[in-house]
């Protein structure tokens, strides 16, 4: 499986993150994407890595509001010229109840009010590289899905920062541009066929949900931690269908602490006929690995083994898959448990092979 790969992301390299009030170490680090690329490399054969090509602002503005691409692309020197700090996060957001009956406010000029006005929780810094980064991310993103769109039966795109908490008008959950809903709506747009984004983080992928809610086009289905527990607390509930013409294709799956290999799996099932029966020509997959059972930041308890059962499970689907990387954040094992997802999707295209 060919392995795209950036080192773009190294732009991004924030320290801090605000959790519940206190500034503490970054999970979101670049060693996470550098520890997956080192353990991939071992294996040149089974996993040859390309480099992205560039494909511009366009499918980013199709699927992101411009204004938030605008924002991503100056904050850095909008924010330098008001004051000089070392990473940006905002402190104030535009909560639903603060202009209640009042319709939106001006789109904000002031860096402090702009960074707040886009942004929606405190983990997410900006730092003078992220722009660079995250559009290195969409461009790993979109090369992997050309390689699909060029007859390839699976691509991975390891993308860093990730994507999938990112909706349209807004970043946040160390996620600034929607890397796998651009790929899904890149995929729609060129195939006229239906595509499904099977969501396997740990956290809830808010912002593809979001973007796809009331798309008949674009199936989303995520498994994840139950949102009245876990970040990112206000989307991923079970009776989130989808609305309109999209009512029917949004399925969420929330599970339990502690959520085991065995009863994954089970749950696995049940999302892999769900897309079955909605009929997709292409899968996007957001992989996380934060399920794993060492997870810092995460409860459920899947070890490096059953990533390969995943894999082989979604192979069973029989059509092409754009993977995407999302989070992960045990390092020890980050490198290992994709390298047994990947590996257990081919081994099961091609039981020969390897
Ligand atoms: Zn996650």
């Amino acid at each position: 499986m060919q392995v795209v790969y950036s080192p773009a992301h190294l732009a991004h390299a924030p320290t801090t993150e605000v959790e519940l009030g206190v500034s503490m170490a970054q999970y979101e680090l670049p060693a996470r994407a550098e520890e997956i690329r080192r353990v991939l490399a071992a294996e040149p054969e089974r996993f040859p890595v390309v480099e992205p090509t560039g494909h511009g602002v366009a499918p980013i503005e199709a699927v992101h509001d411009a204004g938030l691409r605008a924002f991503l692309a100056t904050a850095w020197e909008r924010v330098q010229a008001e004051q000089a700090l070392a990473e940006v996060i905002p402190d104030t957001f535009i909560h639903p109840a603060l202009r209640e009956g009042m319709g939106p406010p001006p789109v904000p000029t002031g860096a402090a009010a702009s960074a707040g006005y886009w942004c929606f929780e405190t983990m997410t810094p900006l730092v003078s590289g992220t722009y660079e980064a995250a559009r290195g991310a969409v461009d790993v993103a979109l090369t992997a899905a050309d390689l699909v769109l060029g007859g390839s039966r699976a691509a991975y795109g390891l993308c860093r920062p990730p994507g999938h908490h990112a909706p349209r008008a807004a970043y946040g959950g160390y996620c600034y541009f929607n890397n796998a809903a651009i790929v899904a709506h890149h995929l729609a747009a060129a195939t006229g066929a239906k595509v499904t984004v099977l969501d396997v983080d740990y956290h809830h992928g808010n912002g593809t949900q979001q973007i796809f809610y009331e798309r008949d086009d674009v199936q989303y289905v995520s498994l994840h931690g139950d949102p009245n527990r876990a970040y990112p607390y206000f989307a991923g509930y079970r009776g989130e269908i989808g609305a309109g013409r999209g009512r029917g294709t949004n399925l969420n799956l929330p599970l339990a602490p502690g959520t085991d290999d065995d009863a994954y799996l089970v749950a696995l099932v049940q999302a892999l006929e769900q897309v079955e029966a909605f009929g997709p020509a292409t899968i996007v997959v957001s992989l996380g690995v934060d399920t794993f059972h060492l997870d810092p930041i995460a409860d459920f308890a899947l070890t490096t083994p059953a990533f390969a059962r995943c894999g082989a499970l979604v192979a069973t689907l029989g059509r092409p898959c754009v993977v995407l990387q999302e989070g992960g954040y045990y390092l020890p094992a980050i490198g290992e448990n994709v390298r047994n997802w990947l590996t257990g999707f081919e081994d099961r295209v091609s039981p020969a092979a390897g």
